[in-house]
């Protein structure tokens, strides 16, 4: 049995020479690795082989791990939330991530600002990293604001005084069709082009865009962010099965 450390390696093994085939210089290119349903073991095994960036897309999760992340003596590290966040989450949500990569509507946004506003009043930090999530594969159970409507938002959300964005995050289109995956990740490229043409913030330079089966198609289009679950973890293990 592979150990997550070797996986991880391949996986950054995978990046970089995508990075390198598409004429990008692989330090341009951050993994973050999708937690979800990981056992807290195995992410402290992922972070003490050398992961500095994980996500969490289900907030009760992220919660519920929150405290033993950040015990001391765990390696430092970022933590995005990822996935569909309700809004009786919010809060919860700011006390453990740095960055929300799943903002879709300007109501979401709107009580993330008012609950970074809220943090910051506490003591936390001041502002909150944003991505505006798009749902450029037009698939109907994805999340993300529709295309035609990504540029407004992000500029609307970029107005908001507690959140700064920081680019864009898309789920590839779900098909063997390499060219449909393509194209929704070219899409998310140029959607960011057009959010600093209209006038979004400089540094909106982010694109959150690759998984597991399709890193190497994001990075080609761009990708600035892949995120990886089960080719670094496995396939979750049925209830009872205990640990891979
Ligand atoms: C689970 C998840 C991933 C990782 O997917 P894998 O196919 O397991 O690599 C990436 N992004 C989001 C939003 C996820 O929920």
């Amino acid at each position: 049995m592979e150990t997550i450390g070797a996986r991880l390696a391949a996986v950054r093994a995978r990046v970089a020479g995508a990075a390198r085939a598409a004429g990008r210089d692989p330090g341009e290119v951050r993994l973050l690795l999708a937690v979800k349903a990981q056992p807290v073991a195995a992410v402290l095994e992922a972070l003490a082989a050398g992961a500095d960036l994980l996500g969490h897309n289900r907030a009760q999760e992220l919660v519920a791990t929150g405290p033993a992340l950040a015990a001391p003596g765990v390696p430092a590290h970022e933590m995005h939330f990822i996935g569909h966040l309700q809004s009786n989450k919010v809060a919860q949500v700011l006390t453990w991530a740095t960055c929300v990569q799943s903002v879709d509507s300007e109501r979401l946004a709107a009580r993330l600002d008012r609950a970074a506003a809220r943090r910051a009043e506490e003591g936390g930090p001041g502002r909150l990293d944003v991505l505006v999530q798009v749902n450029t594969s037009g698939e109907e159970t994805k999340s993300g604001a529709p295309p035609a409507s990504a540029v407004d938002l992000a500029i609307a959300v970029a107005d908001l005084p507690r959140l700064r964005l920081r680019g864009l995050m898309t789920i590839g289109a779900h098909t063997p069709d390499a060219g449909r995956v393509r194209a929704s990740f070219d899409r998310l490229a140029e959607l960011r082009s057009a959010v600093a043409a209209a006038g979004g913030p400089v540094g909106a330079t982010e694109l959150s865009m690759g998984m597991s089966g399709d890193l190497e198609t994001a990075v080609a289009a761009g990708a600035t962010i892949v995120r990886v679950g089960t080719a670094v973890f496995g396939h979750r293990a049925p209830a009872g099965q205990g640990t891979r």
